[in-house]
């Protein structure tokens, strides 16, 4: 028999959230991003799930190739264009909106030979600084592409530091006023914050990523609790060991937790090799046998300890819930210092992933 641990991808919870991000989009149309694999669940495995969306959004030309192979004949947006000159040629073939960030990218879009204008998305950068053309630069790229027989469609796409917060949206939505002011262009701006919590910044398009997947963009699950959203992975495996702990026994590495006491714990067959967070401290929560406990000790590559102080009448084959349904994975993440994002896109490839 194998390892008893695996992913559990939940096709219906995919699509209720996906109807819960239209429902926030309001009327504007949507990219579902799925980036990064479709953020670790796989996008050979969700994105027919998917498929009443608008287009789909990511950033590697492997995956967008992948979709259209599999017969999805809607828009690709890849968020940071192309890397390369030459992957015009695909871009091309394939019939994919490419992000212009940057001037090199111009001049290579116009000596490029085409069949056919590509749509493209003009990227401002509203302060958060990474890629994109500074508000004042953005009149002259427009003209620019706007005068290129290779390009189409047009719209302008800016991205949020801290889509959160009224206050972290105000400053980019000026900077994107002013910069957008007489060119009369389609926007896309909101990520899934923005999509949930800022309808000023929906537009034509939105790009939702995060909340399809069932977490909080704020990294906190209270935030999305009555959204609707639903988590769509489920990381579970079984108890495959017990120990009884006296007063003053250590466990793990480090020996990092001392019981206090008279204390039963459980072994785990699930480490941070299979990507559960190593930084995840004692306290950690943690399902077993459907009662919430919490981890003790450091976190190995293959195995967690956890406190079965709760559910004695857990043992050997219990099953446990690393995140799902009933652990959050913001609240595995927030204990850990890290987001869901990362946890997600950190699932490994040792997990054998199951869709239901
Ligand atoms: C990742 C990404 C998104 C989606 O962000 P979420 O926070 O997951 O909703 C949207 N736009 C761009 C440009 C991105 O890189």
């Amino acid at each position: 028999m194998s390892r008893p641990i695996v992913a559990t991808i939940n096709r219906a919870a995919l699509r209720q959230n996906l109807a819960v991000a239209r429902q926030a989009a309001g009327g504007s149309r949507l990219w579902s991003v799925v980036k990064a694999n479709a953020y670790g669940h796989g996008i050979e495995r969700v994105w027919q799930s998917l498929a009443e969306t608008d287009g789909f959004a990511l950033l590697n030309l492997e995956e967008a190739i992948l979709l259209r192979e599999q017969g999805w004949k809607k828009p690709i947006l890849l968020l940071e264009g192309f890397f390369h000159a030459e992957d015009l040629t695909l871009l091309d073939q394939y019939r994919l909106t490419t992000s212009i960030h940057s001037n090199w990218q111009i001049q290579a879009l116009a000596k490029a030979t085409l069949s056919a204008p590509l749509d493209i998305y003009l990227k401002m950068n509203s302060g958060m600084n990474r890629l994109g053309f500074q508000p004042d630069q953005v009149h002259n790229a427009w003209q620019k592409l706007r005068s290129l027989e290779n390009v189409g469609e047009m719209t302008l796409m800016a991205h949020f530091a801290e889509a959160e917060t009224a206050e972290g949206i105000a400053g980019p939505m000026r900077r994107i006023e002013q910069a957008a002011e007489g060119l009369n262009c389609a926007r896309s701006l909101a990520n899934s914050a923005a999509t949930l919590w800022h309808p000023q910044t929906h537009h034509n398009w939105v790009r939702p990523g995060i909340i399809l997947y069932g977490a909080s963009p704020s990294g906190k699950w209270q935030d999305i609790a009555s959204s609707g959203l639903q988590p769509v992975m489920t990381l579970t495996t079984e108890v495959i060991g017990t120990q009884q702990l006296t007063t003053g026994s250590a466990v793990g590495y480090g020996s990092r937790y001392r019981a206090s006491g008279e204390q039963r714990i459980g072994v785990v067959a699930c480490g941070y090799a299979d990507g559960y967070p190593r930084h995840a401290p004692t306290g950690t929560p943690i399902m077993v046998d459907g009662i919430m406990t919490h981890t003790v000790g450091a976190i190995s590559m293959d195995m967690i300890t956890v406190d079965l102080t709760p559910c004695p009448q857990a043992g050997i084959g219990s099953r446990v819930e690393m995140w799902g349904n009933n652990v959050k994975i913001d609240d595995v993440a927030a204990a850990s210092g890290t987001v869901g994002y990362e946890l997600m896109c950190a699932l490994a490839p040792r997990v054998p992933v199951i869709v239901e």
